[in-house]
């Protein structure tokens, strides 16, 4: 109506919708010279035990340096290269480039600590998936244990069945298995218990303004005393306030990965922080 007042001819596509369409292109167009022009890289955000003294992990986080523009985050290509497959190599790359890193640690005979990758829904349904970091992680290696995988709740939830055997396969091939996101979505608690994960993290929707204290505090006490139960290690997505931090060190959680403590930040500075930790 506004566009009519102004005499404007009715078109198919508005103006935001044109934009992002014309957005969308331009990402795909540049995605494959991206990569091979090292344009893709990843940050690495710590996870800390409670009382933030001690470096206990680290998420690997992808992102896109485009010439002319600058970083920009997964929210904004990572839905475009799930529909275009594109984050099958991408992931590899992340995943490559974190075993890269490690072996150089251990060559330099420096301290180590287990590195997540994110794994997007599309490789779970290749059946060279399990092979591919299998060789991967190989080709660099990497011990048991060092690796570790994270599947969202979303799906893990969309396949429960077929779920405990992708898990229990990565955990046959060394890696450990964490579950993303979890209390996102529909899932409800008693999941946990059929699922050979050996971490569970809570995603930050738990901490959202309004949410603690109160019912939800009860809630987050609750999924960490069980997943606790459940032998799983438990990591508290999205720290950023000193009283978020307060609540969970009153809980059995082992690690917190929040701006609290760190942003995600280049594998250089993650292993001094790592290397500080050992003096
Ligand atoms: P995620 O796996 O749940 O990663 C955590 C996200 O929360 C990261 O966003 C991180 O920067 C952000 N975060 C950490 N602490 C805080 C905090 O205290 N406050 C707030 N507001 N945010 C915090 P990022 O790096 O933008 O990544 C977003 C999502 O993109 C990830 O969520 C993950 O689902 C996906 N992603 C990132 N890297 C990869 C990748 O290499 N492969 C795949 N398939 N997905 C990836
Ligand atoms: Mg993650
Ligand atoms: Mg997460
Ligand atoms: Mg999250």
């Amino acid at each position: 109506t506004e566009a009519r007042k102004q005499g404007a001819t009715p078109c198919a596509y508005s103006k935001p919708m044109r934009d992002a369409l014309l957005r969308r292109a331009d990402l795909e167009r540049t995605m494959e010279g991206a990569l091979e022009q090292g344009e893709f890289f990843h940050l690495v955000q710590p996870k800390y035990d409670v009382t933030g003294t001690r470096v206990l992990g680290g998420e690997a986080l992808v992102r896109w340096s485009r010439p002319d523009e600058g970083i920009v985050g997964p929210d904004e290509f990572i839905p475009l290269f799930e529909q275009n497959g594109f984050i099958l190599r991408l992931d590899e790359f992340v995943f490559e480039s974190v075993c890269r890193n490690l072996r150089a640690r251990l060559d330099a005979g420096l301290p180590v600590v287990p590195i997540s990758v994110n794994v997007s829904r599309l490789h779970l349904h290749r059946p060279d998936f399990l092979s591919t970091y299998v060789r991967i992680k190989d080709e660099h290696g990497i011990p048991d244990g060092l690796c570790e995988l994270e599947l969202t709740e979303s799906i893990v939830i969309e396949d429960l069945h077929g779920m405990f055997d992708i898990m229990e396969g990565m955990r046959r091939a060394g890696f450990r298995c964490a579950i993303d996101d979890f209390g996102s979505g529909q899932s409800s608690l008693n999941v946990l218990k059929d699922l050979p994960a050996d971490v569970l993290k809570l995603d930050r929707d738990f901490l959202l303004e309004g949410s603690l204290p109160g019912t939800e505090e009860t809630v987050v006490r609750t999924v960490i005393t069980m997943a606790k139960e459940l032998r799983m290690d438990t990591v508290m997505e999205g720290v950023e306030t000193p009283k978020q931090l307060a609540f969970l060190r009153t809980t059995a959680c082992d690690m917190v990965q929040g701006f609290v403590f760190s942003r995600p930040v280049p594998p250089e500075e993650f292993y001094r922080l790592l290397d500080e930790n050992a003096e």
